[in-house]
Protein backbone atom coordinates (compact mmCIF):
# COMPACT_ATOMS: atom_id res chain seq x y z
CA UNK A 1 0.00 0.00 0.00
CA UNK A 2 1.04 3.66 -0.82
CA UNK A 3 0.88 5.59 2.54
CA UNK A 4 3.24 8.71 1.51
CA UNK A 5 1.86 11.86 3.01
CA UNK A 6 0.22 13.76 0.68
CA UNK A 7 -0.36 17.32 2.18
CA UNK A 8 2.28 19.31 4.69
CA UNK A 9 0.29 19.09 8.09
CA UNK A 10 2.04 16.33 10.22
CA UNK A 11 0.95 15.81 13.76
CA UNK A 12 3.53 13.90 15.87
CA UNK A 13 2.41 11.83 18.80
CA UNK A 14 5.08 11.97 21.59
CA UNK A 15 8.12 14.71 22.36
CA UNK A 16 10.77 12.18 22.66
CA UNK A 17 14.40 11.63 21.01
CA UNK A 18 11.99 9.74 18.16
CA UNK A 19 9.40 12.61 18.21
CA UNK A 20 11.60 15.57 18.41
CA UNK A 21 14.37 14.65 15.68
CA UNK A 22 11.09 13.55 13.56
CA UNK A 23 10.00 17.12 14.43
CA UNK A 24 13.18 18.28 13.22
CA UNK A 25 13.71 16.47 10.21
CA UNK A 26 9.99 17.21 8.44
CA UNK A 27 10.70 20.82 9.60
CA UNK A 28 13.43 21.22 7.79
CA UNK A 29 11.52 19.34 4.36
CA UNK A 30 9.55 22.79 5.29
CA UNK A 31 6.24 20.12 6.70
CA UNK A 32 4.21 22.23 9.24
CA UNK A 33 4.62 20.33 12.25
CA UNK A 34 3.10 19.99 15.40
CA UNK A 35 4.73 17.66 18.12
CA UNK A 36 1.89 17.00 21.19
CA UNK A 37 2.94 15.37 24.53
CA UNK A 38 1.08 14.12 27.62
CA UNK A 39 3.79 15.24 29.54
CA UNK A 40 4.56 19.19 30.99
CA UNK A 41 7.85 19.06 29.59
CA UNK A 42 9.14 17.45 26.38
CA UNK A 43 11.90 15.01 25.90
CA UNK A 44 10.37 11.60 27.28
CA UNK A 45 13.08 8.90 28.33
CA UNK A 46 15.80 11.65 27.22
CA UNK A 47 14.72 14.26 30.11
CA UNK A 48 16.62 14.12 33.08
CA UNK A 49 15.05 14.95 36.49
CA UNK A 50 16.00 16.46 39.55
CA UNK A 51 15.65 15.56 43.51
CA UNK A 52 17.07 17.33 46.17
CA UNK A 53 18.61 19.78 43.43
CA UNK A 54 20.55 16.89 41.99
CA UNK A 55 20.33 16.10 38.40
CA UNK A 56 19.42 12.53 37.78
CA UNK A 57 19.10 10.72 34.11
CA UNK A 58 16.56 8.42 33.15
CA UNK A 59 17.38 6.93 29.25
CA UNK A 60 20.58 8.16 28.54
CA UNK A 61 23.59 7.15 29.88
CA UNK A 62 26.00 6.75 27.09
CA UNK A 63 25.58 7.22 23.86
CA UNK A 64 27.52 5.51 20.35
CA UNK A 65 28.61 6.33 17.23
CA UNK A 66 28.71 10.38 17.30
CA UNK A 67 31.91 10.40 15.42
CA UNK A 68 31.74 12.49 12.42
CA UNK A 69 31.49 9.70 9.84
CA UNK A 70 29.39 7.73 12.11
CA UNK A 71 26.08 6.92 11.69
CA UNK A 72 24.15 8.90 14.43
CA UNK A 73 26.97 11.47 13.78
CA UNK A 74 25.94 11.67 10.59
CA UNK A 75 22.21 11.97 11.72
CA UNK A 76 23.15 14.55 14.10
CA UNK A 77 24.74 16.58 11.34
CA UNK A 78 21.53 16.45 9.34
CA UNK A 79 19.67 17.24 12.65
CA UNK A 80 21.46 20.90 12.64
CA UNK A 81 22.72 19.84 16.53
CA UNK A 82 26.46 19.49 17.63
CA UNK A 83 27.45 16.52 19.38
CA UNK A 84 29.99 18.32 20.88
CA UNK A 85 27.84 21.03 22.95
CA UNK A 86 25.96 17.78 24.46
CA UNK A 87 27.97 14.93 24.46
CA UNK A 88 31.53 14.44 24.89
CA UNK A 89 33.51 11.12 23.99
CA UNK A 90 34.27 8.80 26.58
CA UNK A 91 37.85 6.84 26.37
CA UNK A 92 40.12 8.72 28.36
CA UNK A 93 41.09 5.51 30.23
CA UNK A 94 40.58 3.62 26.81
CA UNK A 95 37.89 1.36 28.28
CA UNK A 96 33.98 2.18 27.76
CA UNK A 97 32.65 -0.32 30.35
CA UNK A 98 34.56 -3.22 32.95
CA UNK A 99 32.37 -6.55 32.86
CA UNK A 100 32.64 -8.20 36.31
CA UNK A 101 32.24 -11.49 36.47
CA UNK A 102 32.69 -14.02 39.29
CA UNK A 103 35.47 -15.30 38.09
CA UNK A 104 37.02 -12.96 35.60
CA UNK A 105 37.36 -8.86 34.64
CA UNK A 106 36.73 -7.99 30.73
CA UNK A 107 37.48 -4.45 29.79
CA UNK A 108 35.74 -3.36 26.60
CA UNK A 109 38.01 -1.16 24.74
CA UNK A 110 37.37 2.03 22.86
CA UNK A 111 38.38 0.50 19.63
CA UNK A 112 37.00 -2.10 16.92
CA UNK A 113 41.08 -3.62 16.93
CA UNK A 114 41.99 -3.27 20.69
CA UNK A 115 38.44 -5.36 21.36
CA UNK A 116 39.84 -7.89 18.98
CA UNK A 117 42.93 -8.25 20.72
CA UNK A 118 41.56 -8.37 23.81
CA UNK A 119 39.03 -10.97 22.79
CA UNK A 120 41.89 -13.27 21.35
CA UNK A 121 44.22 -13.01 24.33
CA UNK A 122 41.41 -13.40 26.93
CA UNK A 123 40.06 -16.12 24.53
CA UNK A 124 42.96 -17.98 23.25
CA UNK A 125 41.00 -21.11 23.00
CA UNK A 126 37.91 -19.43 20.91
CA UNK A 127 40.13 -19.20 17.79
CA UNK A 128 37.30 -20.50 15.29
CA UNK A 129 34.69 -18.77 17.15
CA UNK A 130 36.33 -15.77 16.97
CA UNK A 131 37.33 -15.43 13.34
CA UNK A 132 33.42 -16.03 12.60
CA UNK A 133 32.63 -13.30 14.64
CA UNK A 134 34.78 -11.07 14.08
CA UNK A 135 34.55 -11.14 10.24
CA UNK A 136 30.48 -10.46 10.82
CA UNK A 137 30.95 -7.98 12.96
CA UNK A 138 33.51 -5.88 10.91
CA UNK A 139 30.81 -6.48 8.20
CA UNK A 140 28.13 -5.01 9.65
CA UNK A 141 30.59 -2.15 11.14
CA UNK A 142 32.06 -1.28 7.73
CA UNK A 143 28.06 -1.18 6.55
CA UNK A 144 27.11 1.00 9.21
CA UNK A 145 29.73 3.52 8.29
CA UNK A 146 28.51 3.19 4.43
CA UNK A 147 26.09 6.03 3.10
CA UNK A 148 23.12 3.18 2.34
CA UNK A 149 23.02 2.39 6.18
CA UNK A 150 20.89 5.48 6.36
CA UNK A 151 19.16 5.76 2.96
CA UNK A 152 18.07 2.51 2.65
CA UNK A 153 17.63 1.70 6.43
CA UNK A 154 19.28 -1.64 6.57
CA UNK A 155 18.32 -3.17 3.20
CA UNK A 156 21.59 -3.53 2.79
CA UNK A 157 21.89 -6.47 4.97
CA UNK A 158 20.59 -9.99 2.82
CA UNK A 159 22.85 -12.06 4.19
CA UNK A 160 19.96 -14.60 6.39
CA UNK A 161 22.76 -15.64 8.86
CA UNK A 162 22.48 -11.80 10.32
CA UNK A 163 19.23 -12.69 11.57
CA UNK A 164 19.84 -15.89 13.36
CA UNK A 165 20.04 -15.38 17.34
CA UNK A 166 23.12 -15.40 18.64
CA UNK A 167 22.45 -18.44 20.45
CA UNK A 168 22.62 -20.30 17.58
CA UNK A 169 25.87 -18.72 16.48
CA UNK A 170 27.44 -19.33 19.42
CA UNK A 171 25.97 -22.94 19.58
CA UNK A 172 27.56 -23.97 16.59
CA UNK A 173 30.84 -22.77 16.95
CA UNK A 174 31.65 -23.96 20.34
CA UNK A 175 32.28 -20.85 21.65
CA UNK A 176 33.47 -20.87 25.46
CA UNK A 177 31.31 -19.69 28.26
CA UNK A 178 33.37 -16.63 28.94
CA UNK A 179 33.23 -15.66 25.67
CA UNK A 180 29.64 -15.89 25.63
CA UNK A 181 29.23 -13.97 29.08
CA UNK A 182 31.43 -11.04 27.32
CA UNK A 183 29.22 -10.70 24.05
CA UNK A 184 26.20 -11.04 26.08
CA UNK A 185 26.48 -7.41 27.15
CA UNK A 186 25.56 -5.85 24.43
CA UNK A 187 22.20 -7.66 24.36
CA UNK A 188 21.26 -5.82 27.55
CA UNK A 189 21.56 -2.27 25.87
CA UNK A 190 18.77 -3.50 23.66
CA UNK A 191 16.59 -5.66 26.30
CA UNK A 192 17.25 -8.91 24.43
CA UNK A 193 18.91 -12.04 25.71
CA UNK A 194 21.78 -13.58 24.24
CA UNK A 195 20.31 -16.96 22.98
CA UNK A 196 16.96 -14.53 21.80
CA UNK A 197 18.81 -11.81 20.02
CA UNK A 198 20.00 -11.46 16.08
CA UNK A 199 23.18 -11.68 15.29
CA UNK A 200 22.36 -8.11 12.98
CA UNK A 201 21.03 -6.68 16.29
CA UNK A 202 23.90 -7.67 18.90
CA UNK A 203 26.30 -6.37 16.56
CA UNK A 204 24.98 -3.03 15.67
CA UNK A 205 25.46 -2.38 18.99
CA UNK A 206 28.23 -3.47 19.49
CA UNK A 207 29.75 -1.83 16.75
CA UNK A 208 28.55 1.44 17.23
CA UNK A 209 29.96 1.77 20.81
CA UNK A 210 33.18 0.26 19.20
CA UNK A 211 33.13 3.09 16.92
CA UNK A 212 32.77 5.92 19.75
CA UNK A 213 31.35 6.40 23.17
CA UNK A 214 29.78 9.50 24.67
CA UNK A 215 28.53 11.14 27.40
CA UNK A 216 26.01 13.43 28.47
CA UNK A 217 28.36 16.82 29.55
CA UNK A 218 25.61 17.89 31.36
CA UNK A 219 21.63 16.44 31.60
CA UNK A 220 19.51 14.71 29.28
CA UNK A 221 17.14 17.74 30.74
CA UNK A 222 19.45 19.98 28.60
CA UNK A 223 19.58 17.28 25.50
CA UNK A 224 15.89 17.20 25.75
CA UNK A 225 15.66 21.79 25.45
CA UNK A 226 18.15 21.43 22.94
CA UNK A 227 16.70 19.16 20.65
CA UNK A 228 12.80 21.29 21.60
CA UNK A 229 15.09 24.63 20.60
CA UNK A 230 15.76 23.33 17.53
CA UNK A 231 12.36 22.08 16.78
CA UNK A 232 11.10 25.66 17.77
CA UNK A 233 13.77 27.44 15.67
CA UNK A 234 12.49 25.53 12.55
CA UNK A 235 8.84 26.95 13.38
CA UNK A 236 7.50 23.40 14.97
CA UNK A 237 5.11 24.12 17.33
CA UNK A 238 4.92 21.42 20.97
CA UNK A 239 1.62 21.25 22.71
CA UNK A 240 1.98 20.16 26.00
CA UNK A 241 0.45 18.89 28.90
CA UNK A 242 -2.26 17.51 26.80
CA UNK A 243 -1.90 13.96 25.19
CA UNK A 244 -3.27 12.41 22.55
CA UNK A 245 -6.28 10.48 23.12
CA UNK A 246 -7.57 9.71 19.44
CA UNK A 247 -6.04 9.40 15.88
CA UNK A 248 -9.22 10.28 13.70
CA UNK A 249 -9.48 8.74 10.43
CA UNK A 250 -11.89 9.11 7.57
CA UNK A 251 -12.38 7.25 4.89
CA UNK A 252 -9.07 4.71 6.00
CA UNK A 253 -7.22 8.00 6.00
CA UNK A 254 -6.01 9.76 8.75
CA UNK A 255 -7.38 12.89 8.80
CA UNK A 256 -5.83 14.58 12.45
CA UNK A 257 -6.09 13.74 15.92
CA UNK A 258 -8.07 14.76 19.58
CA UNK A 259 -6.41 15.84 22.57
CA UNK A 260 -7.79 15.20 26.09
CA UNK A 261 -8.38 18.50 26.46
CA UNK A 262 -10.86 18.17 23.26
CA UNK A 263 -8.88 20.26 21.21
CA UNK A 264 -9.20 19.13 17.61
CA UNK A 265 -5.96 19.53 15.07
CA UNK A 266 -6.25 18.74 11.46
CA UNK A 267 -3.52 17.03 9.65
CA UNK A 268 -2.75 14.72 6.67
CA UNK A 269 -0.12 12.85 8.60
CA UNK A 270 -0.03 11.51 11.78
CA UNK A 271 3.73 10.40 13.22
CA UNK A 272 3.47 7.75 16.17
CA UNK A 273 6.35 7.60 18.46
CA UNK A 274 4.42 6.48 21.29
CA UNK A 275 4.63 2.11 21.64
CA UNK A 276 2.34 0.51 19.36
CA UNK A 277 -0.19 -1.31 22.15
CA UNK A 278 -0.52 2.66 23.43
CA UNK A 279 -0.99 3.54 19.26
CA UNK A 280 -4.03 0.65 19.20
CA UNK A 281 -6.06 2.71 22.30
CA UNK A 282 -5.84 5.92 20.01
CA UNK A 283 -7.41 4.02 16.79
CA UNK A 284 -11.14 3.27 17.10
CA UNK A 285 -11.08 -0.79 17.32
CA UNK A 286 -12.34 -1.44 13.27
CA UNK A 287 -9.41 0.90 11.94
CA UNK A 288 -7.15 -1.89 11.23
CA UNK A 289 -7.61 -5.44 10.64
CA UNK A 290 -8.00 -8.04 13.71
CA UNK A 291 -4.97 -9.70 12.83
CA UNK A 292 -2.78 -6.84 12.25
CA UNK A 293 -4.12 -5.88 15.74
CA UNK A 294 -4.25 -8.91 17.56
CA UNK A 295 -0.02 -9.01 16.16
CA UNK A 296 0.41 -6.21 18.31
CA UNK A 297 -1.43 -7.48 21.42
CA UNK A 298 0.74 -10.45 21.48
CA UNK A 299 3.82 -8.62 21.10
CA UNK A 300 6.85 -9.35 24.03
CA UNK A 301 7.94 -6.56 25.43
CA UNK A 302 11.57 -5.89 27.14
CA UNK A 303 11.77 -5.95 30.46
CA UNK A 304 11.26 -3.44 33.16
CA UNK A 305 14.21 -1.68 35.56
CA UNK A 306 14.73 -0.59 39.06
CA UNK A 307 16.97 2.66 39.02
CA UNK A 308 18.70 3.91 42.12
CA UNK A 309 20.11 7.43 42.26
CA UNK A 310 22.64 7.91 45.05
CA UNK A 311 24.60 10.77 45.91
CA UNK A 312 27.99 10.44 47.57
CA UNK A 313 30.81 12.60 48.52
CA UNK A 314 32.51 14.02 45.70
CA UNK A 315 35.77 14.44 47.21
CA UNK A 316 35.92 10.90 48.26
CA UNK A 317 34.39 9.35 44.72
CA UNK A 318 35.57 11.41 41.82
CA UNK A 319 33.94 10.78 37.99
CA UNK A 320 34.56 6.91 37.25
CA UNK A 321 35.22 7.47 32.97
CA UNK A 322 33.99 4.20 31.94
CA UNK A 323 30.68 2.17 32.88
CA UNK A 324 30.87 -0.68 35.29
CA UNK A 325 28.58 -3.98 35.26
CA UNK A 326 28.65 -6.20 37.89
CA UNK A 327 27.40 -9.30 36.19
CA UNK A 328 26.36 -12.96 37.32
CA UNK A 329 26.43 -15.93 34.58
CA UNK A 330 25.17 -19.54 34.23
CA UNK A 331 27.64 -22.08 33.19
CA UNK A 332 26.85 -21.62 29.77
CA UNK A 333 27.72 -18.10 30.02
CA UNK A 334 24.43 -16.56 29.75
CA UNK A 335 23.78 -13.24 32.12
CA UNK A 336 21.60 -14.37 35.04
CA UNK A 337 21.23 -10.73 36.50
CA UNK A 338 23.87 -7.59 36.21
CA UNK A 339 23.61 -4.81 38.07
CA UNK A 340 24.87 -1.39 35.69
CA UNK A 341 26.89 1.40 37.76
CA UNK A 342 27.76 4.91 36.49
CA UNK A 343 29.67 7.35 38.81
CA UNK A 344 29.11 10.61 37.22
CA UNK A 345 30.29 14.30 38.12
CA UNK A 346 26.96 15.74 39.97
CA UNK A 347 25.60 19.21 39.48
CA UNK A 348 26.04 19.84 43.12
CA UNK A 349 29.33 20.99 44.66
CA UNK A 350 30.59 18.22 46.99
CA UNK A 351 28.41 15.71 45.45
CA UNK A 352 28.41 12.98 42.83
CA UNK A 353 25.84 10.85 41.73
CA UNK A 354 25.78 7.42 41.05
CA UNK A 355 23.18 5.38 39.26
CA UNK A 356 22.36 1.67 39.45
CA UNK A 357 20.26 0.16 37.04
CA UNK A 358 18.85 -3.20 37.30
CA UNK A 359 16.12 -5.75 35.75
CA UNK A 360 12.87 -5.72 37.48
CA UNK A 361 9.78 -7.92 36.50
CA UNK A 362 6.81 -6.05 35.85
CA UNK A 363 5.22 -9.25 37.48
CA UNK A 364 6.43 -7.93 40.67
CA UNK A 365 4.80 -4.68 40.96
CA UNK A 366 1.38 -6.54 40.20
CA UNK A 367 0.31 -5.73 43.17
CA UNK A 368 0.23 -1.91 42.66
CA UNK A 369 -0.20 -2.40 38.91
CA UNK A 370 -3.63 -0.18 39.13
CA UNK A 371 -2.06 2.64 40.83
CA UNK A 372 -0.95 6.04 39.21
CA UNK A 373 2.34 7.24 40.21
CA UNK A 374 2.95 9.44 43.38
CA UNK A 375 -0.62 7.55 45.09
CA UNK A 376 1.02 3.86 45.08
CA UNK A 377 1.28 4.22 48.90
CA UNK A 378 2.97 3.38 51.97
CA UNK A 379 3.78 -0.50 51.41
CA UNK A 380 4.98 0.19 47.33
CA UNK A 381 7.01 3.09 48.82
CA UNK A 382 8.74 0.65 51.48
CA UNK A 383 9.08 -1.78 48.81
CA UNK A 384 10.92 0.20 46.61
CA UNK A 385 13.45 1.56 49.42
CA UNK A 386 14.10 -1.94 50.40
CA UNK A 387 15.37 -3.02 47.39
CA UNK A 388 17.05 0.88 46.68
CA UNK A 389 18.87 -0.12 49.63
CA UNK A 390 20.03 -3.46 48.92
CA UNK A 391 21.78 -1.89 45.99
CA UNK A 392 23.42 0.82 47.77
CA UNK A 393 24.68 -1.84 49.45
CA UNK A 394 25.95 -3.66 46.43
CA UNK A 395 27.21 -0.16 44.98
CA UNK A 396 29.30 0.11 48.20
CA UNK A 397 30.87 -4.03 47.05
CA UNK A 398 31.77 -2.64 44.14
CA UNK A 399 32.32 1.10 44.41
CA UNK A 400 34.45 0.73 47.44
CA UNK A 401 32.48 1.95 50.59
CA UNK A 402 31.05 5.05 49.44
CA UNK A 403 30.75 7.98 51.49
CA UNK A 404 27.91 10.13 52.53
CA UNK A 405 25.69 8.08 50.12
CA UNK A 406 21.79 8.73 50.05
CA UNK A 407 19.64 7.68 47.94
CA UNK A 408 18.11 10.30 46.29
CA UNK A 409 14.64 8.12 44.05
CA UNK A 410 14.47 4.77 43.13
CA UNK A 411 11.99 4.18 40.20
CA UNK A 412 10.65 1.44 38.77
CA UNK A 413 8.61 -0.48 35.88
CA UNK A 414 5.40 1.22 37.00
CA UNK A 415 7.10 5.06 37.10
CA UNK A 416 8.12 4.73 33.53
CA UNK A 417 5.29 2.85 32.57
CA UNK A 418 3.48 6.46 33.80
CA UNK A 419 6.03 8.56 32.77
CA UNK A 420 6.15 7.79 29.14
CA UNK A 421 3.09 5.17 28.84
CA UNK A 422 5.41 2.11 27.60
CA UNK A 423 3.16 -0.75 28.63
CA UNK A 424 4.65 -3.02 31.62
CA UNK A 425 6.99 -0.18 32.03
CA UNK A 426 9.26 -2.16 29.15
CA UNK A 427 12.61 -0.47 28.85
CA UNK A 428 13.50 -0.93 25.52
CA UNK A 429 10.08 -1.20 23.87
CA UNK A 430 9.11 -4.30 21.77
CA UNK A 431 11.34 -7.37 22.53
CA UNK A 432 13.35 -7.89 19.24
CA UNK A 433 14.16 -11.03 19.90
CA UNK A 434 14.78 -13.97 16.91
CA UNK A 435 11.43 -15.24 17.70
CA UNK A 436 9.32 -12.40 16.87
CA UNK A 437 11.65 -10.25 14.58
CA UNK A 438 9.03 -10.66 11.51
CA UNK A 439 6.14 -9.41 13.49
CA UNK A 440 8.68 -6.44 14.96
CA UNK A 441 9.42 -5.43 11.26
CA UNK A 442 6.17 -4.74 10.02
CA UNK A 443 5.63 -2.22 12.75
CA UNK A 444 7.23 0.41 10.78
CA UNK A 445 4.61 0.49 8.67
CA UNK A 446 1.10 0.86 9.58
CA UNK A 447 -1.53 -0.05 7.03
CA UNK A 448 -3.38 3.41 7.37
CA UNK A 449 -2.97 5.85 4.58
CA UNK A 450 -1.38 9.08 6.56
CA UNK A 451 -0.26 6.78 9.82
CA UNK A 452 3.33 6.25 10.13
CA UNK A 453 5.44 5.15 13.39
CA UNK A 454 8.84 6.33 14.88
CA UNK A 455 10.28 6.25 18.33
CA UNK A 456 12.19 3.18 19.71
CA UNK A 457 9.59 0.95 18.94
CA UNK A 458 9.58 1.70 15.26
CA UNK A 459 13.03 0.13 14.10
CA UNK A 460 15.43 -0.29 16.94
CA UNK A 461 15.51 1.48 20.68
CA UNK A 462 18.31 3.39 22.31
CA UNK A 463 19.62 7.16 20.78
CA UNK A 464 21.10 5.53 18.00
CA UNK A 465 18.37 2.86 17.18
CA UNK A 466 15.57 5.52 17.79
CA UNK A 467 16.54 8.39 15.55
CA UNK A 468 17.98 5.89 12.35
CA UNK A 469 14.00 5.12 12.93
CA UNK A 470 12.74 8.76 12.79
CA UNK A 471 14.70 8.72 9.25
CA UNK A 472 12.94 5.97 8.04
CA UNK A 473 9.51 7.36 9.22
CA UNK A 474 10.94 10.47 6.84
CA UNK A 475 11.32 8.41 4.36
CA UNK A 476 8.41 6.60 4.28
CA UNK A 477 6.56 10.11 4.34
CA UNK A 478 8.31 11.80 1.66
CA UNK A 479 8.92 8.55 -0.47
CA UNK A 480 13.29 7.00 -0.99
CA UNK A 481 13.66 9.06 -3.94
CA UNK A 482 13.19 12.49 -2.75
CA UNK A 483 14.72 11.01 0.40
CA UNK A 484 17.65 10.15 -1.21
CA UNK A 485 18.25 13.67 -2.42
CA UNK A 486 16.91 15.93 0.84
CA UNK A 487 20.07 15.83 3.09
CA UNK A 488 23.93 15.59 2.17
CA UNK A 489 25.11 12.93 3.76
CA UNK A 490 28.80 13.64 2.49
CA UNK A 491 29.40 16.64 3.80
C1 LIG B 1 16.45 3.22 32.17
C2 LIG B 1 16.81 3.43 30.74
C3 LIG B 1 18.14 3.63 30.39
C4 LIG B 1 18.49 3.83 29.06
N1 LIG B 1 19.80 4.11 28.76
C5 LIG B 1 20.14 4.38 27.48
C6 LIG B 1 21.46 4.76 27.15
O1 LIG B 1 22.34 4.87 28.00
N2 LIG B 1 21.75 5.01 25.84
C7 LIG B 1 20.81 4.93 24.85
O2 LIG B 1 21.14 5.17 23.68
N3 LIG B 1 19.53 4.59 25.15
C8 LIG B 1 19.18 4.31 26.43
N4 LIG B 1 17.89 3.99 26.73
C9 LIG B 1 16.91 3.91 25.65
C10 LIG B 1 16.49 5.27 25.17
O3 LIG B 1 16.25 6.11 26.28
C11 LIG B 1 15.18 5.14 24.36
O4 LIG B 1 15.37 4.17 23.33
C12 LIG B 1 14.75 6.44 23.71
O5 LIG B 1 14.84 7.53 24.61
C13 LIG B 1 13.30 6.28 23.24
O6 LIG B 1 12.82 7.49 22.71
P1 LIG B 1 11.31 7.55 22.17
O7 LIG B 1 11.11 8.89 21.61
O8 LIG B 1 11.06 6.38 21.28
O9 LIG B 1 10.38 7.28 23.42
P2 LIG B 1 10.04 8.14 24.72
O10 LIG B 1 11.23 8.86 25.20
O11 LIG B 1 9.36 7.18 25.63
O12 LIG B 1 9.01 9.22 24.17
C14 LIG B 1 7.67 8.94 23.96
C15 LIG B 1 6.90 10.18 24.38
O13 LIG B 1 5.53 10.01 24.04
C16 LIG B 1 4.75 10.56 25.09
N5 LIG B 1 3.40 10.00 25.00
C17 LIG B 1 2.99 8.75 25.29
N6 LIG B 1 1.69 8.61 25.03
C18 LIG B 1 1.26 9.81 24.56
C19 LIG B 1 0.00 10.31 24.11
N7 LIG B 1 -1.10 9.55 24.09
N8 LIG B 1 -0.07 11.59 23.70
C20 LIG B 1 1.04 12.40 23.71
N9 LIG B 1 2.24 11.98 24.13
C21 LIG B 1 2.36 10.69 24.54
C22 LIG B 1 5.50 10.19 26.33
O14 LIG B 1 5.12 10.99 27.42
C23 LIG B 1 6.94 10.43 25.88
O15 LIG B 1 7.35 11.75 26.12
C24 LIG B 1 17.50 3.79 28.05
C25 LIG B 1 16.16 3.59 28.39
C26 LIG B 1 15.81 3.41 29.72
C27 LIG B 1 14.39 3.21 30.07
Amino acid sequence: MRNNAEGKNVVIVGSGVGGLSTGIILSLLNYSVTIVEKNPLPGGLMRSYRRGGIDCPVGVHYVSAMGAGEPLGKMFRVLGIAVDDLFYRMEQGGIIDRYIFDDFVFDLPASMNAFEISLRNTFPADTIALDVILKNLHEIASRMLDPAFILNQGDPFQNMDFFQPMGDLLNKLEASAGLRAVLAVPCQLIGVELDQCPVIFHHMVLAGYLFSSWRLKESGSKMADVFARRFDELGGKIILNDGCEKIILDGGKVIGVRLKSGILISADTVVATVHPKILLGLLEPDALKSSYRQRIINLKETEGVLAVQISVDAAAHSEIDHNIYRLHTDEKGLIRDGIFYQLRQGNNKGENIVSVITRSLYSDWSKWENTISGKRGKDYEEKKLRLGQDLLQKANEVLGGLKNARILDVFTPLTLRDYVNCPEGSCYGVLRSADQLLKVASLSKVPIAGLFMAGQNAMAPGVLGTILGSFNAVRQIIGSERFAEAFNWEA
